[in-house]
Order: structure tokens, then C-alpha cells, then sequence
């Protein structure tokens, strides 16, 4: 049986979903505009040619929050 999740901030309720995009997803710790930071940008989830990857995710709705596991 899955266990269900609660979001970490309100403990409300998590809705099962998917996250994909049409570009790479990219995550940095900088703040600093995206053109100007390239070298330390990770990629999260990389762009099929073929078909955009899509990837397990949960959401909260009242916080507007989205968790999902990059690997
Ligand atoms: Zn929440």
C-alpha cells in the first residue's frame, strides 16, 4: 500500500501527478539571471528529442508547492 504524503508545510493533502517540460528543467543555487550562470547550473531533467520526459510528482494546491525526484 503507498503511504500517503502530506506536504511538509501545511500537511494537507498531496495530489499525484507529473512534471515535464518542453526545455530541459534546470536547478541553481544562484540568484542570478540564468544567461549569467551557465557553469554551476544543474540539469534536473533533460529534453527527449523524441518525447518530452515526464516525471512523477506531487503538489500541494494550497501552497502552491511541487515535489518530484529528479533521478
Ligand atoms: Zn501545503
Amino acid at each position: 500500500m503507498e503511504e500517503e504524503l502530506k506536504c511538509f508545510q501545511c500537511k494537507g493533502e498531496l495530489v499525484k501527478g507529473y512534471v515535464f517540460a518542453s526545455h530541459r528543467v534546470y536547478w541553481s543555487e544562484s540568484e542570478k539571471p540564468a544567461f549569467m550562470d551557465e557553469r554551476s547550473a544543474e540539469i534536473l531533467i533533460k529534453m527527449s528529442v523524441f518525447k518530452m520526459r515526464k516525471v512523477p510528482a506531487y503538489r500541494c494546491e494550497v501552497c502552491q508547492l511541487v515535489t518530484f525526484s529528479y533521478g
